[in-house]
């Protein structure tokens, strides 16, 4: 299955889907990016036009889908869902582009993984709403240009620096997502167990916003593990015991930092002094894959202010020390 058409009145997989907002205004933080969206998705209704194409870029698990479906469901048109991975051939991205309807939204995340034939195919269905498709071979082949509807292309992807120079500058609309603050993640928890039909006390939505490592996918996730543990050992309503109880079994600590991340600041700490270290070396020696650890970890672990990108590589900071335990080497 390629592609997934959304129906937005209908829920998709029931849990994960229903806490989706459906609208804007429902939409908690990235105001950056949803105050413009607003107003050119008001211009492009005023001209009856599709909106320009928008590309995303920011850590997995920020809402760039959730909100790609809210601005499908502000315009009032159907969203089908893809992946860059999942289109293998020009031929496939033909098929779905042909069936779109006027001014639908088409999501591609990871969109840097398209491989050049499809990107190419990209190139004139975004500027023209057209396809060029060559027919037959040799000396009689020759190429046909086929109308699309036109759509908009909403892409996502981790880095907006992953995408070749010609795709990017067909985006109409760059935004930018940040890791969100612990106001607005505990707005988005306490929005969620309204909807999961939960009771939370203030304390508790504190502590699992200050764990969830800037990230919505991550609290609506805890908050459904301290959802069980509530149900099974406690009393149904959760609160500090049962919060930290529960993270405590999942190994989140106070930062939020799972184990991984405790790996590798003392992996810096204990192997490279502290650093600079550079981010081959480090991915090496962890196991890891260098771009999961820039795009997945490294967000938060320096938001949070445990390390720091410097020119010659990445340094644990004295916090690092400190949270783990270790004592600070001598200065000099
Ligand atoms: P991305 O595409 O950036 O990886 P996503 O849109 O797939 O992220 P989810 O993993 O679905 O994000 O986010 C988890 C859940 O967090 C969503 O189901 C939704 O309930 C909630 N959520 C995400 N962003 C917001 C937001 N800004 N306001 C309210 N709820 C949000």
């Amino acid at each position: 299955e390629r592609v997934t058409s959304v129906n937005q009145n209908q829920d998709e997989e029931a849990g994960e889907f229903t806490l989706r907002p459906k609208k804007l205004e429902d939409y908690i933080g990235q105001k950056t990016a949803t105050d413009n969206l607003k107003i050119f998705i008001e211009a492009a209704q005023l001209r009856k036009e599709p909106l320009d194409h928008v590309l995303f870029y920011g850590p997995p698990g920020l809402g760039k889908t959730t909100l790609a479906g809210i601005i499908a469901n502000e315009l009032g048109v159907d969203l089908r869902i893809t992946s860059g991975p999942a289109i293998d051939r020009a031929g496939d991205l033909a098929a779905i582009l042909t069936n779109l309807n006027e001014n639908d939204v088409l999501f591609i995340d990871e969109i840097h993984r398209l491989n050049r034939s499809v990107e190419e195919v990209l190139y004139s269905a975004m500027e023209d709403y057209a396809l060029d498709i060559i027919i037959g071979k040799g000396p009689s082949a020759r190429s046909i240009r086929l109308d699309l509807a036109k759509f908009t292309l909403i892409g996502a992807t981790t880095r907006a620096g992953s995408l070749s120079a010609p795709l990017r500058d067909r985006f109409g609309v760059i935004s930018k997502f940040e890791l969100y603050t612990i106001d607005e993640l505990k707005k988005i928890i306490k929005r969620s167990a309204g909807l999961l039909d939960i009771q939370v006390d203030e304390v508790s939505l504190e502590a699992m916003a200050r764990r969830s490592r800037g990230t919505p996918r991550v609290a609506n996730r805890m908050l459904k593990r301290v959802r069980d543990f509530s149900q099974v050992k406690g009393s149904g309503v959760i609160d500090l015991a049962i919060t930290n109880a529960t993270l405590k079994s999942l190994g989140v600590d106070e930062y939020g930092l799972e184990s991984l991340d405790r790996e590798l600041l003392r992996l810096i700490i204990q192997r490279f002094k502290g650093g600079p270290v550079g981010i081959d070396t480090i991915a090496a020696s962890i196991g890891e894959d260098r771009v999961t650890i820039e795009d997945v970890y490294e967000p938060y672990l320096i938001q949070a202010g445990f390390l720091h990108r410097t020119q010659k590589g990445r340094m644990v900071s004295e916090q690092a020390y400190k949270h783990l335990g270790i004592q600070l080497p001598e200065q000099g």
